[in-house]
C-alpha cells in the first residue's frame, strides 16, 4: 500500500468526468488498496480516485468512528435520494476550508464491488452525504460548487474531510 499525494483544487484533473471501470485488474486492486491507505492517513471519510489522479469511476468510505470498515464502490449510481437537508462538508481537496451544503439524508446507490459483483448499498446521514461528495468527484464536482453562499470559511481541525 502506498500513500498517494491528493490533488487539490485548480488542478485540472478534479474537473474532469470519470471513466467506468470495465474490469478488475490487479492494477484497479492496488489503487483501491492504495485509496483506502492514503484516506485513513489524511483522517478522511471518503476518497474518490481522481483526488489522486486516477480518472476512474471508484470511491472508498469510511464513516466508521474506528475506522476500520472501508467501504469500496465501483461506478456507484445514486438511484434513490429523500430528504434534503442543509450540513457541514470539508474535503480533502479543498484544505483548510468547509461549508454548508444541501444534502439527500437517505440515498440508495447501485455500484459493483471489488468482485465486480453488483450491490445496492442504502445510506442515512453522513453515510449518505459522503456517498454524494464522492460521486460528485467522479462527475468533476466540487462541494464549493454547491456551497450554500456565504457559508464557507476556515476549517476546525477535528471535521471530517471527504
Ligand atoms: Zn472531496
Amino acid at each position: 500500500m502506498v500513500v498517494r499525494k491528493i490533488l487539490f483544487n485548480g488542478n485540472p484533473l478534479l474537473r474532469k468526468v470519470s471513466k467506468p471501470i470495465k474490469a478488475i485488474t490487479p492494477e484497479i486492486r492496488k489503487l483501491v488498496e492504495d485509496m483506502i491507505e492514503t484516506m485513513y492517513v489524511n483522517q478522511g471519510a471518503g476518497l474518490a480516485a481522481v483526488q489522486i489522479g486516477e480518472l476512474k469511476r471508484l470511491i472508498v468510505i469510511d464513516v466508521s468512528e474506528k475506522k476500520d470498515q472501508p467501504l469500496v464502490l465501483i461506478n456507484p449510481k445514486i438511484v434513490a435520494k429523500v430528504k434534503e437537508e442543509i450540513g457541514k462538508e470539508a474535503c480533502l481537496s479543498v484544505p483548510g476550508l468547509e461549508g454548508k451544503v444541501s444534502r439527500f439524508q437517505q440515498v440508495r446507490v447501485k455500484a459493483r464491488n471489488l468482485h465486480f459483483i453488483d450491490v445496492e448499498v442504502d445510506a442515512e446521514g453522513y453515510f449518505a452525504v459522503a456517498i454524494q461528495h464522492e460521486v460528485d468527484h467522479l462527475d468533476g464536482i466540487l462541494y464549493i460548487d454547491r456551497v450554500e453562499t456565504g457559508s464557507l470559511k476556515p476549517s476546525r481541525e477535528d471535521d471530517d474531510e471527504q
